[in-house]
């Protein structure tokens, strides 16, 4: 079905940075904008919305708050709908959980006429008779084919699971990705033998997790990781001064060799585990200790999963490497969650546009500042920009700040005002 009307901005994939755009650009009079998702509905990482699970970041850093401040898609307005706005002041905690965000980010989207779901685009082409693209899509279900034409496009399609190449043949009901935690999770309760991989805030809220609610006695539950120890993400305010506008400016002008040596040292501004939980995971160890009751856990750093085969048993045998003592070493287990992290892909529907698209000697997309991918600033990222402006690209904090930087240029016109100069401490050299 071809849709002939010209859109402004056509965003592909509806995550929360280009739901916090559909909401920023619904209130300007003068943009036609159209969102399209693969999925039937928005559903926030839906295999990882573990009770009690909570947003590492404040609610302020909600889909709009950050951007516009008066905007009636802000957090606090939902509350005030849901008649919940005094008990959230009573209840005087900034971090919500990630069901909350997610009820939240629902919410948004039934306030929104630009958002279409079962649309799963497939290829970016551009108009032979204009300056314009056309997007075509299939409807995931139906399989009926369909395009639009827009200005503009918003790339926004999240990131993709990462899986170590020699367990991807073995993924299903036993092997499984953190993504898919709660679709197993009952049946992983049960089970006699778990081994946890990875050491970032999902393997610990699995890990802690099933602590919490293993429900088979004799269960035995290890947490494996290559990294040299379970490490917290920092959490003090000058760290915090570089998820901002200011620190993007400093990385992005250095040198393409210097920022992939910048980005390995910060690991633990935006991986590891939030240092409540590693603590609660501590405490809960030591209550089982001193309740009498065995503590049924092995905890491992610097150990490297090398390879998985099915053991005679009906379960799995992995093996794992020591980084340091250089010995390798087999664990058996029956079920094994891979907390092995995401990965930005290439997206699969731009190779009718390639010409049309800034490349760097890598290959990778060579974005500019203001988040385009082409020479006109027609063809933005978001979220895939980390070996360009820096490790904020995935934080939801400063979705509103890119939102309004790529409105702001579509438009030509500063509509969002952006804080530029927000932090105490410098970054890089004194300007004579
Ligand atoms: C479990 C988890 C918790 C996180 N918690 C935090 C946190 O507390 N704080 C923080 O700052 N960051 C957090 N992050 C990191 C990050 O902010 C999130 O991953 C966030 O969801 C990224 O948003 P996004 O819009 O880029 O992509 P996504 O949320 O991944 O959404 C992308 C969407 O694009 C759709 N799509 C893909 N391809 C197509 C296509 N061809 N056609 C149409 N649609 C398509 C997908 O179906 C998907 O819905 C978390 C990440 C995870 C995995």
């Amino acid at each position: 079905m071809e849709d002939n009307s010209m859109y402004d901005i056509a965003g592909i994939g509806i995550g929360p940075f280009n739901l916090g755009l559909a909401a920023l650009c619904a209130p300007i009079q003068s943009l036609k904008t159209i969102f399209l998702e693969a999925q039937p509905e928005f559903n926030w990482h839906a295999g990882m919305l573990l009770p009690g699970s909570t947003l590492q970041v404040s609610y302020l850093a909600d889909l709009v708050t950050l951007a516009d401040p008066c905007s009636a898609f802000m957090y606090l307005n939902f509350l005030r709908k849901q008649g919940r706005l005094l008990q959230f002041g009573i209840h005087e905690n900034n971090v919500i959980t990630r069901r909350e965000y997610n009820r939240y980010c629902r919410w948004v989207c039934d306030q929104l006429s630009n958002l279409q779901f079962n649309w799963h685009v497939t290829d970016v082409g551009y108009g032979e008779d204009g300056p314009y693209y056309r997007i075509t899509g299939v409807h995931p279900f139906t399989g009926a084919s369909r395009s639009i034409r827009a200005r503009h496009v918003v790339i926004g399609i999240g990131t993709q699971p990462s899986i170590p190449g020699f367990a991807a043949s073995l993924l299903g009901d036993q092997v499984l990705h953190s993504s898919q935690y709660l679709k197993y999770r009952a049946a992983v309760s049960h089970s006699k033998r778990i081994v946890v991989v990875g050491s970032g805030q999902s393997a610990a809220e699995i890990f802690y997790d099933l602590l919490q609610n293993g429900a088979v006695p004799g269960q035995h539950l290890s947490w494996m990781t290559r990294s040299p120890r379970f490490y917290a993400m920092e959490h003090t305010k000058l760290s915090f001064e570089m998820a901002t506008p200011a620190y993007i400016d400093h990385f992005y002008q250095l040198s393409q060799t210097r920022k992939p040596v910048t980005i390995q040292q910060q690991d633990t501004l935006y991986k590891g585990v939030n240092y409540q939980l590693i603590n609660a995971i501590y405490d809960r160890l030591y209550e089982l200790m001193t309740e009498g009751m065995p503590v049924p856990v092995t905890l491992m750093t610097n150990v490297s999963l090398k390879e998985m085969r099915p053991s005679k048993t009906k379960g799995w045998v992995l093996q794992f490497h020591h980084e340091e003592q250089e010995q390798c070493f087999e664990l058996e287990a029956e079920h094994i969650i891979l907390a092995t992290g995401y990965k930005t892909i290439a997206p699969p529907f731009l190779k009718s546009i390639k010409h049309l698209i800034r490349y760097d000697a890598q290959g990778h997309f060579n974005i500019t500042r203001k988040y385009a991918i082409d020479e006109k600033d027609t063809l933005f990222v978001q979220n895939a920009e980390m070996h360009t402006h820096g490790f904020t690209a995935p934080e939801l904090g400063l979705g509103p700040y890119r939102n309004a930087v790529i409105i702001n240029t579509i438009l030509g016109t500063t509509y969002y005002p952006v804080d530029e100069q927000t932090v105490f401490q410098q970054f890089g050299v004194p300007l004579q």
